[in-house]
């Protein structure tokens, strides 16, 4: 056990689909956790390892009470706004949410002595790829206000590291998709933007059918490439980092991918045959700041963190979106 019997792992954004499944993951290794969550867009629901205390990063006086209640020993931190549409139409939402929420988190965690955090980022800080596939060393430059928020609270674990001994692990994931395999828990998110849910939302006969975003991209179909890896994948990952940044003392980064890319329409074969239904798909214009193909790196991850994805093909991580997709909405069946 990581901290002996006393202390609890505090998660914030706990409820919301990647925190849920990594509040599982530290729940099976007998880990005690708090999940810290407004709620704007987590579900009660999904705090089922741990318990749930409500509230805002901005509330200084409730998380500082949080950390003394449950003697908080490490945190892990997603709670933040993550559309990168949005974010372009309101980015002084996401500057506040993100940046302004994580530095009041980081100045808690220095007011309380607590020095270990994993953190949420995103392989959208790199921008528009130079090089396939993305490494660790690969320039930072993100293209979207989202990427930008995220890129700076990288910039101030470093600079908390320097100055008050932060240490920080920061995860850039790729796509996070599928759900739990024991259906527990899973995607629901208001509005759904992301490809997988959408084309399931399309295969149930949900919604208008599914828009592909171009056809006209350098790649072999014509379509996008991503990485998509396994949600509870990537809530091993954070067990390990977790793991990790407490016996090393380190500040340091790691991408979190498969190292496979699929294609919009290879993702839309697979949801067809996991379903048996036919995806209603037609081609739309491209989506701004989308770029070809992004594709990770994870050597890192799996040198140092012994981390090696056990759902790495596509068909498996659609088959568990769907398992939980008909479990969420009942209608669909
Ligand atoms: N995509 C699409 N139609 C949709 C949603 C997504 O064609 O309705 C494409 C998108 O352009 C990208 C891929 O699917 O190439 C994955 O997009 P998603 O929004 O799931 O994740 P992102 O890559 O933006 O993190």
């Amino acid at each position: 056990m990581l901290f002996g019997k006393a202390g609890a792992v505090l998660v914030t954004g706990g409820a919301g689909y990647v925190g849920s499944h990594i509040c599982k993951a530290l729940g099976a290794c007998g880990i005690e956790v708090v999940v810290y969550d407004n709620l704007w867009i987590g579900h009660e629901d999904f705090v089922k390892w741990g318990t749930l205390e409500r509230g805002s990063l901005h509330d200084t006086e409730k998380l500082s009470e949080v950390f003394k209640k449950h003697n908080i020993r490490a945190v892990m931190h997603f709670a933040a706004f993550s559309y990168v549409g949005e974010s372009v139409k309101d980015p002084s939402s996401y500057y506040g949410n993100n940046v302004v929420g994580t530095l009041a988190l980081l100045d808690t965690m220095v007011e309380h002595g607590v020095s270990h955090l994993v953190f949420s980022s995103t392989s959208a800080t790199y921008g528009m790829p130079l090089t396939t596939p993305i490494n660790e060393t690969h320039p930072q430059r993100p293209i979207n206000p989202y990427g930008k928020t995220k890129l700076v609270i990288e910039s101030m674990i470093d600079d908390f590291d320097v100055a008050y001994g932060i240490k920080g692990v920061k995860l850039r994931y790729f796509n996070a998709a599928g759900a739990d395999p024991e259906c527990e828990i899973g995607e629901d998110h208001d509005p759904e933007t992301h490809l997988i849910p959408l084309a399931l939302d399309a295969a149930a006969g949900r919604g208008p059918g599914l828009t592909i975003f171009g056809d006209d991209y350098d790649t072999e179909d014509g379509t996008c490439i991503r990485d998509y890896i396994h949600v509870t994948d990537l809530a091993d990952a954070h067990v390990k980092a977790l793991e990790y940044v407490i016996e090393s003392n380190e500040t340091t980064a790691f991408n979190l991918g498969n190292g496979n890319g699929f294609s919009v329409k290879e993702v839309i074969k697979a949801v067809e045959k996991v379903t048996g239904r036919p995806v209603n798909a037609a081609i739309g214009p491209r989506r701004d700041g989308d770029p070809s193909a992004l594709v990770a790196s994870s050597d890192k991850a799996r040198r140092l963190l012994l981390w090696e994805p056990a759902y790495p093909g596509i068909e498996d991580i659609v088959r568990d979106a769907w398992q939980w997709y008909q479990k969420r909405f009942p209608s669909s069946d």
